[in-house]
C-alpha cells in the first residue's frame, strides 16, 4: 500500500487505550476526563479519515466520565449568592433571547472586570464571579420585578435535592392531596420562581450547558447521543465486552504478561459480522421498547426475531401471543 503524502498521514491509526491502574510508582493514572477526551478526539480524526465528509453518530452510555462538564461550565449548583468567595469562574454567556424584561441577546460576563473603579460598590471584588443575585439582576429578576423576597435557595428545592441524593423510602404523600400520585420528581410541576438557584437552573443558556463530550463531537461536525441510564442492553458494546471477556477467560493462564498480550489479541479477535450482529441486537431492543413492549415480553421477542434488524408491531403480537401460549401450557403441566 502506497504511503499517504506526510501532511495526509493520520497522527493515530487506532485509538484503543489500554491502562494498568495502580497507586504505585510507574502505574498508569485511572481513567478520567483528560484521558477520555484526547482518546475521543484520536478517534474523531480516525472516522474523519475513514469516513470523510460523513456525519457520523457517536452513541455514549451515562457512565460517570462521560458527563463532566467543561471547567468553565454554567453550573448553577456551584454558585453563591453573593460576590466572589469559593465558587467557580465560568464562562461569558448570553442572557437568553426569552428574556421577559427585555435583556435577551445582551452579553453576560459572570465575573466582574478585573479592574473596578475605585468607588465601585464591588471593588473588593474585581475579577471574581458576580453571584447568583446580581446575575439575576442584570436579567432583570429583582426582588422588585418578581414583587416578592429572593432567597437563594428555598426549603423544597433543598429537599428536592437531597431526595435525589438519597430517596427516603419513608416519605409518605398526603392522601387527601389531589395530585398525590406525581410520585416521580417530576420538576414541571415545581414553582418556577421560588429561589434563585431554581430560576438560574431555568434559563435557557444554564439548562442547555453542554458537557464536554458533546462539545467535542459537535466541534467535529458529528452528532452525540447519551444512551438512557440502566439499559445495557441498548448498548452494542457491552455484547462486545461479554465477548472479548468470554475469549479472554477460556485462553488465560494466569500468567500477567501474558494477560496483557491476550487482552490486545482478544479485542482484536472479535469478528466485524459479529459486532455488527451486536448492534443489531441492540436495535432489535430499540425497536420493541418504541413499540411499548417492556420485560419479558421485550427479551422474548428480541430473542424470536434475531435475524431481524427491528420488530414490527405485528411481529411483536405474534411474540407476546407466543409466549404467553406457551407459559399457559407450562401452568398447565
Ligand atoms: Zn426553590
Amino acid at each position: 500500500m502506497k504511503k499517504l503524502p506526510p501532511d495526509q498521514q493520520l497522527e493515530v491509526v487506532n485509538s484503543r487505550v489500554t491502562i494498568m491502574p495502580s497507586s504505585k510508582a510507574g502505574g498508569d493514572n485511572y481513567w478520567n476526563t483528560e484521558q477520555m477526551i484526547a482518546q475521543l478526539r484520536n478517534a474523531i480524526k480516525i472516522a474523519n479519515f475513514v469516513f470523510p465528509n460523513t456525519v457520523v453518530h457517536w452513541v455514549f452510555d451515562n457512565s460517570s466520565c462521560h458527563d463532566s462538564m467543561p471547567e468553565d461550565a454554567l453550573c448553577v449548583t456551584k454558585m453563591n449568592v453573593g460576590a466572589g468567595g469559593k465558587q467557580p469562574k465560568m464562562r461569558d454567556t448570553v442572557i437568553p433571547a426569552n428574556n421577559p424584561f427585555g435583556h435577551g441577546g445582551k452579553p453576560q460576563s459572570l465575573c466582574f472586570p478585573d479592574h473596578l473603579p475605585d468607588d465601585h460598590p464591588h471593588k473588593k471584588d474585581e475579577g471574581q464571579p458576580k453571584g447568583m443575585k446580581i446575575i439575576l439582576a442584570e436579567r432583570g429578576y429583582t426582588a422588585a420585578s418578581l414583587g416578592k423576597r429572593l432567597i437563594g435557595d428555598c426549603g423544597q428545592c433543598k429537599a428536592r435535592r437531597a431526595r435525589k441524593v438519597q430517596p427516603d423510602p419513608n416519605e409518605k404523600h398526603n392522601s387527601d392531596d389531589e395530585s398525590a400520585e406525581s410520585e416521580g420528581e417530576d420538576e414541571s410541576s415545581e414553582p418556577v420562581d421560588c429561589c434563585m438557584r431554581r430560576i438560574l437552573s431555568l434559563q435557557d443558556d444554564f439548562a442547555k450547558q453542554k458537557c464536554l463530550l458533546q462539545m467535542v463531537v459537535e466541534e467535529a461536525g458529528h452528532i452525540c447521543h447519551f444512551l438512557p441510564k440502566f439499559h445495557p442492553e441498548l448498548n452494542a458494546i457491552e455484547y462486545y465486552w461479554g465477548w472479548v471477556k468470554r475469549y479472554f477467560r477460556e485462553r488465560t493462564n494466569g500468567n500477567s504478561s501474558h494477560a496483557r498480550k491476550l487482552l490486545d489479541e482478544a479485542l482484536d479477535a472479535c469478528p466485524l459480522p459479529t459486532i455488527r450482529r451486536f448492534f443489531r441486537r441492540a436495535r432489535r431492543y430499540l425497536s420493541v421498547y418504541e413499540l411499548g413492549a417492556t420485560g419479558i415480553n421485550a427479551e422474548y421477542a428480541v430473542k424470536k426475531y434475531k435475524s431481524h434488524r427491528g420488530v414490527s408491531q405485528k411481529d411483536l403480537d405474534a411474540a407476546v401471543e407466543e409466549r404467553e401460549a406457551k407459559a399457559a401450557a407450562l401452568r398447565r403441566l
